[in-house]
């Protein structure tokens, strides 16, 4: 398989520009391989909001605090998984985040182990900007390690922002049809045997409770009809 995404499948569909950031780091270069053949497409928001939720909204989050250290770019991300305690953990170590805080606590204190930091790589296959930007961040033939169960078998698609409080972008949700359009026509596969998931949808789909990933203010329903329409007139 090709393991960048070709986005002329999309024939014509309007979307962002497209950035091949498939080796943004050491760990990403040396992904386990995914298996092929492609079950689910998963949604997943990342990154911080553009403007501070009012205060009943930040009331209901975990703890009462909004996490952050994302921010709402590409290379911000990057620095989050790569450099930040928390991001390294999150892709570097199994376990639940109960398991990882005392790790996440020592890391912050003394800083990431260089050899940790070396394994650390954004975990989406794609990671779409407020304005429409496309990078893809691990190669197709390479396993993520965004949503249990559909890592080697699924591919995630994070759009930057945080939907539990505001939209995406048009320009975001453009991109999005045009990336999924396009990666179903090169994996030749087809909804609904492809699955078009939320990333909480795939965590019920393992057992596992929600974290409000995409978010309330992300029209997962609209998206995937589009994403349904659009790949079959282009079939
Ligand atoms: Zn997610």
């Amino acid at each position: 398989m090709k393991p960048v995404l070709d986005l002329s499948l999309a024939q014509g569909l309007p979307c962002g520009s497209f950035s091949d950031r498939t080796e943004h780091s050491a760990g990403a270069k040396r992904r386990s391989a995914h298996d092929g053949v492609c079950k689910a497409l998963v949604f997943h928001r990342i990154g911080e909001p553009e403007r501070v939720p009012p205060e009943e909204e930040l009331a209901k989050l975990p703890g009462g605090i909004l996490p952050g250290g994302e921010g709402r770019s590409v290379e911000g991300v990057i620095d989050f998984f790569t450099n930040n305690p928390e991001g390294v953990a999150t892709v570097t170590l199994d376990g639940t985040y109960d398991d990882k805080r005392p790790t996440i606590g020592k890391w912050t204190r003394e800083g990431v182990p260089p050899e940790q930091a070396a394994k650390a790589f954004v975990p989406y296959t794609f990671l779409i900007e407020p304005d429409g930007s496309i990078h893809q961040m691990l190669r197709l033939d390479a396993a993520g390690a965004h949503a249990r169960g559909f890592n080697q078998s699924g591919y995630g698609v994070a759009f930057i922002g945080d939907f539990r409080f505001e939209p995406p972008t048009e320009e975001q949700l453009d991109s999005g049809v045009a990336v999924c359009v396009a990666l179903l026509h090169q994996l030749k596969g087809k909804v609904p045997a492809v699955k078009l998931l939320s990333h909480d949808e795939a965590r019920a789909a393992m057992g596992q409770g929600p974290k409000e990933c995409t978010g309330k203010h992300f029209p997962l329903d609209a998206i995937r009809k589009r994403i349904t329409d659009e790949s079959r007139r282009n079939s």
